[in-house]
């Protein structure tokens, strides 16, 4: 029975698995090495909570007791006692997460079940440095946590029938929509996703149309909620390169290798919402979709020189 756990990494999706586990009652240990990613975790998960009272989906009280469930740590070690889960979510990269994994397998309970949420690291890679690769798996949350219903649930290679059995049903408990999966690079979602947003990136880098023709069209004609090159900018235009270069190295397929407009974006510095710029320009407090200078239609000739 899972009631105690701890999530690893407190940024955009820790902070958002540690509201919703809070909210179903769960005692949850936030860790993070950055103290002010903690107290911006806590901003962030207040303003999201409150969200939900003034919709009247929680109550003042649900408020205070999500609220209270949640204590954080700076230190793995004080953060991880007594612990039946482990989520981490810190950054996407694999030096920075076969070390806490090391750790947790030094520090944890022999029977803690050890989750990573990341997007496309093999769980069978994190679980090799572990002893105890029958209980390393893959809950990989989509974001906006608190809102998204899927979690995809990666069975390493040697991940136990009993441990994959347990994380289905706790994420059914959570209210999510969990699918299992077998680990093999970018699982399903990014496998199926990335090569998407990169053929869009091919669309705009080759001529073939602007950015809000691109995003209109798969808006409009396949009826997705948001164009592939606002949901690139969205996800992270580095993230999205990162992905590739996975599923590039993983199958050693040209199909999946990255577009050199994104290349040069990441190099750049261009890397979407989150630096105020990628296909789209951002202006805090501005909710307008606006095309970047760079690709305004005018200038689309010149794109891919
Ligand atoms: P983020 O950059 O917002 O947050 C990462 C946090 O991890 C930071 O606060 C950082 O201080 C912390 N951190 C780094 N090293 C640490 C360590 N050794 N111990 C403790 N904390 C540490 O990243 P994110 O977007 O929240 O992504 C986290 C994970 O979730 C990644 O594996 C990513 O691939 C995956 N993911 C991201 C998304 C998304 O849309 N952003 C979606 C699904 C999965």
């Amino acid at each position: 029975m899972i009631k105690k756990i701890a999530v690893i990494g407190s940024g955009t999706m820790g902070n958002g698995i540690a509201h919703v586990f809070a909210q179903f009652g769960y005692q949850v240990s936030l860790i993070d090495v950055n103290a002010q990613a903690l107290e911006k975790a806590i901003t962030t998960i207040t303003k999201n909570i409150d969200r939900q009272v003034a919709k009247g989906t929680l109550t003042d009280a649900d408020k205070t007791a999500a609220l209270a469930n949640i204590k954080i740590f700076t230190k793995l070690e004080d953060g991880v006692k007594q612990i039946d889960l482990v989520i981490e979510a810190a950054t996407e990269n694999i030096q920075i997460k076969l070390e806490i994994f090391k750790q947790l397998d030094a520090v944890c309970d022999a029977n803690t079940i050890l989750a990573s949420n990341t997007s496309s690291i093999s769980i069978t890679k994190i679980a090799s440095v572990t002893k105890r690769a029958d209980k390393v798996i893959g809950m990989h949350f989509m974001n906006p946590v608190p809102v998204m219903k899927l979690v995809e649930v990666i069975r390493g290679y040697s991940t136990s029938d009993e441990v994959t059995a347990l994380v289905m049903q706790m994420s059914k408990n959570l209210g999510k929509a969990p699918v299992e999966v077998n680990d093999y690079p970018g699982f399903v979602a990014n496998r199926i996703l990335m090569p998407m947003i990169n053929e869009a990136i091919y669309s705009l880098y080759e001529n073939v149309a602007g950015v809000t023709e691109i995003d209109t069209v798969m808006k409009l004609g396949m009826a997705h909620p948001m164009g592939p090159l606002q949901l690139a900018d969205f996800i992270g235009l580095d993230v999205c390169l990162n992905i590739l270069n996975v599923l590039h190295d993983g199958f050693g397929n040209p199909k999946y290798a990255p577009c050199p407009l994104l290349v040069n974006m990441v190099t750049a510095g261009s890397l979407g919402a989150k630096s105020g710029k990628g296909f789209y320009e951002y202006t805090a407090g501005s909710k307008d979709l606006v095309v970047a200078d760079r690709f305004k239609k005018k200038e689309l000739a010149d794109i891919s020189l």
